[in-house]
């Protein structure tokens, strides 16, 4: 037998063991999931084989809906995309939904760097419109901080996407309670980091945006501070939302996209 056979042999052995583990600490455990699904959460990451949502939040099977593609992407258009979010919210009624990137994505770096890598180019090509959205802060970065930033901009945008999705309108519209929020998962350190992208329909999505938007070039454009503007990010987003609100007292749930960066 070659070795990708014993790899795969191996597979099925820890597949055993870790079944009848589950029933020895859990007795009943299976029988209970069969019966249906009531997860909390929608994760929305990247295909990376380094950022596994169960394993990083310590949710079990049941307790997390996971749709995941190369880099992150909610294209407008993308039926698998919509379809999952749109099973998540209609019949499982998930609370929240984080759209997770990563820093040191290969996805964003391709989109960053223009470098080719086939059929993926075109998938890719979706990251590149953020990439020239924000060229003129990314380019004013430091160079090495600019694929990480792309990184989370990159969330910010699929955020924004998800929130105008006819999915979201309506489930705002019909007073569901839902929340989509930005995260990002380091490699590096195996430590999840929220960009403070907290969007329920209620408050002026653009205006969320645009301040993540501003802390995401204040945090990347001086790394030396990046816990001083952590520590403000809360009152840039309140200050924001405030002054937008005042500007539009009767925003419309899903109305606002991003602009320019
Ligand atoms: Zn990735």
């Amino acid at each position: 037998m070659s070795d990708n056979t014993d790899n795969l042999d191996d597979l099925f052995a820890h597949n055993r063991a870790w079944s009848a583990q589950m029933e020895r600490d859990r007795p009943g455990f299976f029988t209970s999931l069969v019966k249906q699904q009531t997860p909390r959460y929608m994760w929305i990451g990247c295909s990376d084989s380094r950022v596994p949502a169960n394993q990083i939040t310590g949710l079990e099977p049941g307790e997390v809906f996971v749709h995941r593609n190369v880099a992150n992407i909610v294209v407008h258009s993308d039926l698998n995309a919509l379809s999952a979010i749109q099973f998540a919210v209609e019949h499982l009624k998930v609370e929240h939904i984080m759209v997770v990137g990563h820093y040191g994505c290969a996805g964003v770096k391709a989109a960053l760097s223009g470098k080719r890598i086939g059929l993926a180019d075109n998938w890719i090509r979706h990251i590149q419109d953020v990439r020239d959205r924000h060229h003129v802060m990314l380019e004013s970065l430091p160079e090495d901080a600019r694929v990480d930033a792309l990184c989370e901009l990159n969330v910010a945008e699929q955020v924004v996407n998800v929130a105008v999705s006819t999915v979201m309108v309506d489930a705002w519209a019909r007073g569901q309670k839902v929340r989509i929020h930005g995260w990002t998962f380091g490699v590096h350190d195996g430590l999840l980091q929220d960009l403070g992208l907290s969007v329920d329909g209620a408050k002026p999505l653009d205006a969320i945006y645009k301040a993540a938007v501003q802390r995401i070039r204040y945090k990347w454009s001086r790394p030396g501070e990046v816990m001083q503007a952590l520590t403000t990010q809360g009152a840039q987003v309140t200050q924001a939302v405030q002054e937008a609100q005042a500007m539009s007292p009767q925003p419309e749930a899903g109305a606002a996209g991003p602009a320019a960066g």
